[in-house]
């Protein structure tokens, strides 16, 4: 038995609280981990509260990232002691997940923790930080330069876009970022933002084409943000979109693709192959400023990752939330 969050779904309806919960109910897996550290993305609150179909079985731990020690394995790949990370695989979706004190999983989905960061550090990079970290890298295999311009990151105060701002502004760009929380302004520029945007400029219905701006954009809002973001992005420059918090919708046209050769890269973190993770992993390690990290995290408990879930949706969470699975 171990302690975890359990979301169930009977005709009591649906639910998540910390329990007691027995092995049996892990899926099947050749490794066993135990974890020492979570933390809460945006889906993990999805799941929670059970707003969007995330949790797909029941009873499910949620939590789609781990760090911890493995406990006992069969696979070839990894053995008792071997410090780990897990981000998606669909773990926290169709298989138990990291919000709990134990998980069983494939050593395929396993990524060696790197030595550079405690397990503690690696969840408060978390799928977040991990995907902010695939969406510069794939604006640098674009091409984009910081001598091209501003680079646009869209819901700046969230876990992706305040590690997006961290690791863009230590490479030297120049970024603005565009929030709904003004308020927040200081915060932002201490991550490293330049300039600071009111996200009401982008998140209404916009022209085809607008003035050109952007020499890249990190993007993790969706729906008109992301159509306005293209129509003024540069000639020749790309788009990250690795997000849906402004909805899931793309009502764009066109025209930025056709008549200035603009790229829209999607960013996917759940099933990117290894080399991929391997790389974004590593070049977090040289790239993200620790003290940075650390003043964007805050820390909770399996009971007050639960409180906080719903607080995350309706965005008044900053930066990242990491989860002592062992807290009182
Ligand atoms: P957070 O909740 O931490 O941040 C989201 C931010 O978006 C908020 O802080 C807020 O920033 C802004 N926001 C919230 N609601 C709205 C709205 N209605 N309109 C415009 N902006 C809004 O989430 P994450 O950063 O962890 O994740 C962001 C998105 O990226 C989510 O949709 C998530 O599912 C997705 N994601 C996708 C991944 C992938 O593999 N493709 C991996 C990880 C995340 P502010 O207050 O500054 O405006």
């Amino acid at each position: 038995m171990f302690k975890g969050i359990l979301i169930t779904k009977d005709e009591a309806g649906y639910g998540a609280s910390v329990q007691s919960i027995d092995a049996s109910i892990l899926g099947a897996g050749d490794v066993t981990v135990h974890v020492e550290w979570s933390t809460l993305n945006y889906k993990d609150a999805l799941a929670i509260t059970g707003k969007s179909p995330v949790a797909r079985r029941f009873p499910l731990v949620p939590g789609i990232d781990f760090a911890g020690t493995v406990s006992s394995s069969a696979s070839p790949h990894w053995k008792v002691g071997d410090k780990v990370l897990l981000n998606g695989w669909g773990v926290g979706e169709t298989h138990c997940g990291g919000l709990a004190q134990t998980a069983r999983v494939q050593g395929e989905w396993l990524t060696a923790l790197p030595a550079q960061f405690s397990a503690r550090q690696a969840m408060a990079i978390g799928t977040a930080g991990y995907t902010a970290m695939l969406c510069v890298m794939a604006l640098q295999k674009h091409g984009v330069k910081p001598t091209d311009g501003e680079i646009l990151v869209t819901g700046a105060n969230g876990g992706v876009g305040s590690v997006a701002i961290a690791l863009l502004s230590k490479l030297g760009y120049h970024v603005t970022a565009s929030t709904g929380r003004l308020a927040e302004s200081d915060y932002l520029r201490a991550l490293g933002a330049s300039t600071i945007m009111d996200r009401n400029e982008l998140s209404g219905p916009g022209k085809p084409l607008a003035r050109e701006r952007w020499a890249g954009v990190v993007d993790s809002v969706g729906s008109h943000t992301l159509a306005n973001a293209c129509a003024a992005t540069k000639y020749g420059g790309a788009v990250a979109a690795c997000g849906l918090a402004g909805g899931m919708d793309f009502p764009a046209s066109v025209a930025p693709f056709i008549l200035r050769g603009v790229t829209l890269y999607g960013i996917d973190s759940v099933m990117a192959p290894q080399t991929i993770r391997h790389a974004a992993w590593q070049r977090l390690t040289a790239d993200l400023d620790m003290s940075k990290l650390e003043s964007i995290t805050t820390e909770v408990n399996l009971d007050h990752a639960i409180s906080k879930a719903g607080a995350l949706l309706e965005g008044h969470v900053r930066g990242r939330v990491v989860v002592n699975v062992d807290g009182v």
